[in-house]
């Protein structure tokens, strides 16, 4: 048996400004992993493509690794990339093999592709129309019909934080092999619900995905082959941005149908608990002045770095700044600029430097605006380390450059590639221990609470600014589909 095996991965913010070339697949490299390298990279790990490796090696297949990209969400991804990848995957398949085990996010849009995985599977199908593909997305994937039209079998994530990477990976690609064997005959169906659920409210640690999410894993224990809900991601102005579900069977379409509508029903019905309400910033950080113990998180969740944010907007770091709140660690502001004067001055100088606000944000009728910040340099490192867990356990990641910079009363990290922080590893390459501080302000939405969560005493959202704003009414919707809600208060289905 021959499977071909790859990863493309990119959730993009049409909104960012933030550039996706190839460079930001790479890890630092000219192109990205091929072949045994993505086997050494990735074999052992908690990912999809992870998974696809150890299901290949258990059923003694021979795999071709064409390609693995994947890139912090950003702006649209440049057609000189996306044409890299998904030559290098359609090249593989054409040599010929028995089915083909894809690692996607599912919300990749191109600047030619508003669905870039879509395409990528049509491409596939025009030169194998029979082969069985079996696709791993992302809860946040914007599902097109393309996607459902061209794959055998497809399973999302079903946390949020993401920690079944691996086990997506074992659940979209167990559906292929057993067709392969005889033993299955998968049948996909699928559909959507005109609504864009607020990020801050998808986590499924909390009502409602948490009860939705738990039902599509009940009916996987029922006998479904798969079952998946995807809050989708409101940060991309195209037709099919927001919640959708897709189910597999086997054999059974009229099922798989049934149980992808239930899903979208549960979700339809709690539309309003997936709703957000803002606080404004200064109330947030008067809250969080007058709190006792620690740490008390201040999520800066307007510039995630992943759902797209540039990472260097400064407007809550500096309210915590001028605050004067004491004994403070904030990760991350993302200015190589900066990394590199520290470089220059050296660990124990004192410097004062512009920080931050290097990109502009036009989407938003945004200039960037830098702070000037005077600190001591307490640490710089190349910036590798590997990730702690729970999610994307083991992968080793690389923030670049990074540097600490040390207020008296703030411990900035400053990197110099977008790094979420979701893991204590991030924080410990830097020599920053967060269980110890006071206040951590973290440039994240909910995926800090994979690794940061058991640690935090309390939370605190904190409204900034950034192109993964939380206040819909600063992003133009022109391509989504409407009437949606909550954009529009009265939409139906
Ligand atoms: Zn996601």
């Amino acid at each position: 048996m021959r499977l071909v095996i790859a990863q493309m991965k990119h959730e993009t913010n049409t909104f960012s400004p933030v550039p996706t070339d190839l460079a930001r697949f790479t890890r630092g490299r000219a192109t990205p992993l091929e072949g045994e390298e993505i086997r050494a990279a990735f074999r052992g790990t908690g990912t999809g493509i992870g998974a696809f490796i150890a299901l290949a090696e258990q059923a003694g297949a021979q795999m071709l690794l064409p390609v693995a990209g994947s890139a912090a969400p950003s702006g649209p991804v440049h057609s000189a990339a996306y044409e890299y990848m998904a030559q290098r995957i359609v090249d593989a398949v054409a040599q010929g093999c028995d089915a083909v085990l894809l690692d996607l996010h599912g919300a990749m849009v191109t600047e030619r592709h508003e669905d870039g995985e879509g395409e990528l599977l049509a491409r596939i199908r025009r030169i194998a129309p029979q082969v069985p593909i079996g696709v791993a997305l992302d809860m946040h994937a914007n599902f097109f019909p393309a996607m459902g039209a061209h794959a055998t079998a497809i399973a999302g994530y079903q946390t949020y934080p993401h920690v079944d990477m691996y086990e997506t990976g074992l659940r979209a690609g167990r559906p292929v092999l057993a067709l392969l064997g005889g033993k299955a005959a998968p049948a996909m169906a699928w559909g959507w619900r005109p609504m864009l659920p607020h990020v801050m409210r998808q986590s499924s640690l909390d009502a409602p995905n948490r009860e939705i999410q738990a039902r599509a894993r009940a009916m996987e224990q029922q006998g479904a082959l798969s079952a998946t809900f995807f809050v989708g991601f409101p940060h991309a102005d195209i037709p099919y941005a927001g919640v959708s579900a897709v189910v597999v069977t086997d054999g059974d379409a009229a099922l798989a149908k049934r149980l992808s509508e239930e899903l979208l029903d549960m979700a339809w019905r709690e539309r309003e608990k997936f709703v957000y309400r803002i606080e404004p910033l200064a109330a947030s950080l008067e809250r969080a002045r007058r709190m006792q113990g620690g740490p008390v998180v201040l999520l800066d969740h307007y510039d995630n770095c992943a759902s797209g944010g540039t990472m260097d907007t400064m407007m809550v770091l500096g309210g915590i700044l001028e605050s004067g709140m004491e004994d403070v660690c904030a990760f991350a502001i993302f200015d190589p600029q900066a990394v590199c004067k520290m470089q220059q001055a050296g660990v124990g100088a004192r410097v004062t430097l512009p920080l931050g606000g290097r990109l502009d944000m036009p989407a938003l009728g945004l200039r960037g605006r830098p702070r000037e910040v005077t600190g001591t340099v307490k640490r710089i490192i190349d910036g590798l380390y590997t990730n702690e867990g729970p999610m994307a356990r083991g992968e080793r990641m690389d923030m670049g450059a990074s540097a600490v910079l040390d207020t008296g009363k703030v411990e900035i990290a400053v990197i110099s590639r977008h790094t979420e922080p979701y893991d204590l590893g991030s924080f410990r390459a830097l020599g920053l221990e967060p269980a110890n501080k006071r206040y951590l302000m973290l440039k994240s939405r909910v995926h800090w609470r994979a690794g940061l969560g058991p640690l935090a005493k309390a939370v605190v959202e904190c409204a900034g600014e950034g192109v993964c704003t939380s206040d819909y009414a600063q992003l133009k919707f022109s391509r989504v589909r409407r009437p949606a809600f909550p954009l529009d208060a009265d939409a139906a289905c």
